[in-house]
Order: structure tokens, then C-alpha cells, then sequence
């Protein structure tokens, strides 16, 4: 079951990729971004970034009550699921670290940064500095780089050495090195997105939950969790394994339970005894 689970998530992950940048009518204005990841600025994509349509409203002077009401809606009802199962850029992580190189484990408390990130870089530069800010986010986000700034350099022969686009190849750089160290870095430390759903995890309906009378307390799971989240105690907390800012309901630590004691309520109908 649990191999299963990660096949079809691997196949959601592949076909959102796809599926998120295949606006082909985009194809005549092009003029250099790739369908990878998925960034607004890139013709190919049907959606905007949450982040960019948060910032675009925020340096405009408005609230992005529709941006915001679509994720807590979503929040809610499936916390973080779109981060394990949906994010383009969440699957090039997971393609990344399956790199052989030496791994490397951070503390937790750098998950704080991106809640910083959040704040300074899309809500305080977005609305006091506006879009030209080096400090807004979009302007050295890696996803916007890799599908739209080297794209662009490379369709229109442009390779001036600038400030802002050196500190961007940088920092694409920086994280893709990071990704290839540590799972899902950029998720777990940089991404505002992450940020913003991970206050909606501890309220979400959908829930991962551990029987307690089948846990052995081996910490597999906690070991297997790409975003280390401390799963096995989760039932000493009396509190689901998902209400956990970090989780992305990826369902790793389901798979790799020895006696399957993690059980989510997608999957509960189907190996409830
Ligand atoms: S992997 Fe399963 S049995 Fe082991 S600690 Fe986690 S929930 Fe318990
Ligand atoms: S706790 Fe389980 S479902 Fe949540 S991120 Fe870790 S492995 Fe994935």
C-alpha cells in the first residue's frame, strides 16, 4: 500500500508540473521562459504564483482577500497537501536530493526563517519598497530565475552582468546545492508559500494519525520524514501527525511504518481491521 501511496504521488507531482505550465497559447510572447516549476511571469503558466499575486496586490495598495481566502479555504480542508503533492518546485527537491552526495541534517529552528521571509520580503518589501525592490521575493525567488531570468538571458542574448541578476543565479545556486544535501530545504528554511499554509495544518479536516496499539515506537518514521517532523510523537500529544506546521502529508512515514500504524483518512477505508 504504501509504495503505491508514493507511486501515484509521484505521478500527481510529474502531471501537475506539466499540467500547471502547458499554456501553449502563451507560446507566441515567450520570448524565453521554460515549462518548469511554475512561476506567473512565465507565458506557459495558467496559475499565478500565490506569493506573486500576494505581492502584485500588496504593492498595488490592495488586500489580497482572494489570494488569502483560497489558501485558508484550501488550508483548512487538506492543510500543506499541495506542498507533497502538487508543488512543482517541491518535486524538483525530491528529484534533487535522490542525487548521491553526502546528506546533511539541519536544526529545526531554521524553519523559522521562512516565516521571516514571509513577512519582510513579500508583505513589508511588496507594500513599503515595492516590485523593485532587490529585497521582494520574486526578485531572486530560484523557481523565477530558473523558468523566466535564464530563460530570458538565453532567447535574447543578454548576458550583462547586473546586481539583481547576479544575486538571483546566486541564490538559485545556493539552494539547488542545498537540495541536494537536505530534503526539501528550500520548503522547510526559504519558501513564503510554506510559511503561509503551515498555520493552516494545525486546523486542517484531513488528518494522519498513528493507532496507538500498533506503534512500536521503532522512530522510522521520524527518520524517513523528508521535512523531520518528530512523527512518532505526535500520539503522546494526543494530536494528529499532520498538525505539525512542517508537515506536507507527503505520507512517506505511512509507507515506511513497519506496522503500518499510520493511517490517514484517504487512505483509512481501505486498512481500517
Ligand atoms: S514507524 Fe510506525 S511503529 Fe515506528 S515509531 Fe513510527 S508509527 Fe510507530
Ligand atoms: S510526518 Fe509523514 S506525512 Fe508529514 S511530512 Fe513527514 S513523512 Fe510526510
Amino acid at each position: 500500500m504504501g509504495l503505491l501511496i508514493q507511486t501515484k504521488r509521484r505521478w500527481v507531482q510529474a502531471l501537475s508540473l506539466l499540467a500547471l505550465n502547458s499554456n501553449f497559447r502563451g507560446f507566441p510572447q515567450l520570448g524565453g521562459c521554460l515549462p518548469v516549476l511554475n512561476c506567473q511571469y512565465c507565458h506557459l503558466a495558467w496559475l499565478g504564483c500565490p506569493i506573486g499575486m500576494i505581492g502584485v496586490s500588496l504593492a498595488a495598495g490592495a488586500f489580497p482577500w482572494l489570494v488569502l481566502g483560497i489558501l485558508l479555504v484550501a488550508g483548512l480542508i487538506v492543510g500543506r497537501f499541495f506542498c507533497g503533492w502538487v508543488c512543482p518546485a517541491g518535486f524538483i527537491q525530491d528529484l534533487l536530493y535522490r542525487i548521491p552526495s553526502p546528506k546533511i541534517r539541519i536544526p529545526r529552528f531554521l524553519v523559522w526563517i521562512k516565516y521571516a521571509v514571509l513577512l519582510v520580503m513579500v508583505v513589508g518589501a511588496a507594500w513599503f519598497l515595492g516590485q523593485g525592490s532587490l529585497l521582494y521575493f520574486c526578485n531572486v525567488c530560484p523557481v523565477s530565475t530558473t523558468m523566466v531570468e535564464l530563460p530570458g538571458m538565453l532567447a535574447h542574448n543578454d548576458y550583462a552582468v547586473v546586481a539583481g541578476r547576479v544575486v538571483r543565479v546566486l541564490v538559485l545556486v545556493v539552494v539547488i546545492l542545498l537540495a541536494i544535501g537536505n530534503h526539501r530545504i528550500f520548503c522547510k528554511v526559504f519558501c513564503p508559500l510554506g510559511a503561509l499554509m503551515a498555520v493552516t495544518n494545525r486546523f486542517s479536516l484531513y488528518s494522519i494519525r498513528i493507532k496507538r496499539d500498533a506503534c512500536v515506537r521503532c522512530e522510522q518514521c521520524d527518520q524517513a520524514c523528508p521535512m523531520d517532523v518528530p512523527a512518532m510523537r505526535s500520539q503522546d500529544r494526543t494530536r494528529t501527525v499532520n498538525a505539525d506546521p512542517e508537515c506536507i502529508e507527503c505520507l512517506v512515514c505511512e509507507k515506511i511504518c513497519p506496522t503500518s500504524a499510520i493511517i490517514d483518512d484517504f487512505h483509512r477505508a481501505g486498512r481500517q481491521p
